[in-house]
């Protein structure tokens, strides 16, 4: 008998024909004698939809209430799944994040988890029941309702299974596991039978969206390994896990292209101590995430300037123009130009700590399908490099072909 905590996303309880599935599933599992806790998504669109409903109230709608709202979206899937186990003759019993013991810090709409006492979910297990989270929702310790950001269930999920010391972690979505490549865009791309989770943070970073990143930071943190697999068919997934040596014997494990960054470029900035501080601090008071950065060699046009450009998240471009703007005066460069046809091609490896010429060989399959590098970077376990969007697909292609095969 094992302890067993379940995750299904949004699309896995997309209708209630859907949750009857999930709960089919969870019904073997718990006839097969293990104890199974069920973490639950908002079903697909609500959330957005949510949202949309409180823009239509107020441009600004307060941070209390849009917890409130939104953490309903996943109490009518924990009531759902809870009957539909009840039609099977499973004894079920669903509780809210509150009810499950997830304490948060007051920081509505993306609160952290500060302690899980699952007392509750225990003796539910306990007296034989299978045991329904609400994802994405806490409760702080003034009993104020609280959500974990966007995509949070699977946080939700990890930090029950860490809390409760479940055997196995499972998150249940709508593809097989993680790919080297997207296999939407490379045929050839092949599904990981494990992942380390420092190359599962370096994909998502570089678009690859399989988990909310938090939560695979908070399974290294505290150790959880956990699967990611489709609810859809019985097929094993991808187990994420600590980086093993058979993961390192492969230089480059996956690729991947972020078509979601845009790049901003000033030129003329005065250069001298302090003027990075006064452009990338005001950005991050503003909370434009900012990626890459490549500064150019100084050069003298009377007194020494440079250009400087850096990549930001497309949605965030407005905001980060809007900043950069009402202070060129202060900060004193000469113009800003921005670029939205980039997108960002990774290569990411554990085994690129003790393989070299993984940049080399990258820059000459780039040169060779003619795609020219504007912006490179790179850290222990990944390259990346800023190209023309036009070209991006053809360049992952055979940038898997090459690295992966
Ligand atoms: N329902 C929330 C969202 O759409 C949380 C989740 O699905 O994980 O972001
Ligand atoms: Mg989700």
């Amino acid at each position: 008998m094992a302890l067993i905590v379940q995750k299904y996303g949004g699309t896995s309880v997309a209708t209630t024909d859907r949750i009857k599935a999930v709960a089919d599933r969870v019904a073997r599992y718990h006839r097969n004698g293990d104890q199974v806790v069920v973490v639950v998504s908002a079903m697909s669109g609500v959330t957005d939809k949510l949202i949309g409903m409180a823009r239509s109230m107020t441009d600004m709608p307060a941070e209390r209430e849009m917890d409130m709202l939104l953490a309903t979206g996943e109490q009518t899937t924990i009531a759902l799944t809870a009957m539909a186990l009840h039609s099977l003759n499973i004894p079920a019993a669903s509780l809210t994040g509150a009810q499950a013991g997830i304490t948060t810090d007051g920081v509505h709409s993306k609160a952290k988890i500060k302690n899980i006492t699952p007392a509750q979910a225990h003796s539910l297990l306990d007296q034989g029941n299978v045991v329904i989270v609400a994802g994405f929702q806490g409760r702080t310790s003034e009993g104020q309702i609280t959500t974990l950001g966007r995509g949070g269930s699977d946080l939700t999920a990890i930090a029950m299974a860490a809390a409760l010391k479940a055997d196995l972690c499972q998150i249940y979505t709508d593809v097989d596991g993680v790919y080297s490549a997207d296999p939407r865009i490379v045929a050839t791309a092949r599904k990981m039978e494990s992942i380390s989770y420092d190359e599962m943070l370096e994909l998502a970073s570089s678009g690859a969206k399989v988990m909310q990143s938090r939560s695979v930071e908070f399974a290294k943190k505290f150790g959880v390994v956990f699967e990611v697999r489709s609810s859809l068919n019985d097929n094993p997934g991808t187990t994420v896990k600590e980086s093993s040596p058979d993961m390192e014997n492969v230089v480059v494990r996956g690729v991947s292209l972020d078509k979601n960054q845009a790049k901003v470029t000033l030129l003329n900035v005065p250069d001298h101590p302090g003027v990075a501080a006064s452009i990338f601090q005001p950005l991050s008071a503003a909370a434009v995430n900012v990626d890459m950065i490549v500064q150019n060699v100084s050069h003298e046009d009377g007194l020494p300037v440079t250009d400087l450009s850096f990549t930001v998240e497309k949605t965030d471009l407005t905001k980060a123009q809007k900043v950069l703007n009402d202070l060129q005066q202060s900060i004193g460069f000469a113009e800003m130009t921005t670029d939205e046809s980039i997108c960002k091609l990774s290569v990411v490896g554990v085994g690129m700590k003790s393989h070299s010429g993984v940049a080399a060989r990258l820059f000459e399959v780039l040169s060779t399908e003619k795609v020219n590098i504007l912006m490179i970077s790179t850290s222990e376990i990944k390259i990346s490099v800023v190209i023309e969007c036009s070209k991006g697909e053809a360049a992952l292609k055979s940038t898997h072909a090459a690295f992966v095969g």
